[in-house]
């Protein structure tokens, strides 16, 4: 006889199991929603170790996604997708490379001052066993919060004192024009106020760089504008391993990928947002790098490939080893 599930729950086994469940004076647990295990995943390219640290969510309305699509197109696609609405638990993956003679940080999460679920670096980098302390280079791709407000402590204090941080110096020159927060939308003010008090945190250990530059052995910054004036990616080559880090330069990973031309609320020239977009998905696509996400699903690895008139997000099967 063919065992189907109502038969498995009439049958004394299944209502037993039912009966225990109800039985349990507190419910399943005392544990919280969205519980975890600590939040790092390591893998290597060529000689070095790499390993992306969570500092956690970011709730994000879905429409954000897409802030010039015409309502109907959106609505039709959001209900094709079953994308999760009305907000999107977005992830923040920091990357640590651990080259041996040298750590570097590719940005450093929120540090607690942005939302309240983010802002987890520090307690990851812990449960990984990195010590702040040894971290030698801090990459910064852009100077948005959820890259580079985790700069400071709780005390306004350098969180990497021993390391040196690099930024593009289009986008330092942007966040630390005199009078900025006068000139730009009253939404994007507490953004420019909390820029410009991380990287001043941190003018002691500050390199600016031009686009294209080697910050460091086979690390590489290449201009991917738009986001914001001066937004970065990275290519890294070891023993000819390469990944490519997109940082934000598609922040969903199906409303990006399949509408490369919808504009992201958070982008700051939307028209110039999509033309990098387009133009980095095509590469990748073309060229099936590994690639992480700084915003794609934990741990943000995966690979682009060609859909139709658009892209989709392939993540990379990882492995599970505790
Ligand atoms: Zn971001």
């Amino acid at each position: 006889m063919k065992t189907s599930r109502r038969h498995f729950f009439r049958t004394g086994v299944g209502a037993g199991i039912a009966g225990a469940a109800l039985l349990t004076p507190h419910g399943p647990s005392r544990a919280q929603e969205g519980e975890q295990g600590p939040g790092f995943y390591r893998f290597r390219l060529g000689s070095w170790m790499l390993t992306v640290l969570s500092d956690g969510n970011l709730v994000v309305p879905t429409e954000l996604y897409a802030t010039n699509a015409d309502k109907a197109t959106f609505e039709a696609f959001a209900q094709a997708m079953a994308l999760p609405r009305p907000r999107y638990w977005t992830q923040t993956n920091v990357l640590l490379i651990d080259q041996g003679e040298r750590r570097i940080l590719v940005d450093c999460g929120s540090g607690g001052r942005f939302q309240e679920t983010a802002g987890h670096l520090a307690a990851n980098l812990e449960a990984a066993g990195v010590d702040p302390a040894e971290i030698d280079l801090v990459v910064i791709t852009h100077a948005h919060p959820d890259h580079c407000w985790g700069l400071l402590d709780e005390f306004d204090e350098p969180a990497f004192p021993e390391a040196e941080v690099v930024i593009g110096a289009r986008e330092h020159a942007f966040w630390t024009e005199e009078g900025l927060e006068g000139r730009v939308p009253e939404a994007m003010q507490a953004m420019v106020v909390g820029a410009r008090r991380q990287l001043e945190g941190v003018a002691d250990q500050l390199r600016t760089v031009e686009d294209g530059a080697e910050v460091a052995p086979g690390v590489r910054l290449e201009a991917a504008y738009g986001h914001t004036p001066g937004h970065s990616t990275l290519v890294l080559e070891s023993e000819g391993e390469v990944l490519f880090v997109s940082a934000d330069t598609f922040n969903h990973p199906v409303i990006s990928l399949a509408h490369p031309d919808w504009h992201l609320g958070f982008d700051f020239d939307g028209e110039t947002a999509a033309r990098t977009r387009r133009r980095v998905l095509e590469m990748l696509a073309a060229e099936g790098l590994l690639t992480l996400g700084y915003h794609m699903p934990w741990p943000g690895l995966g690979r682009v490939v060609r859909d139709g008139e658009g892209f989709r997000w392939m993540a990379e099967s990882v492995r599970w080893s505790l």
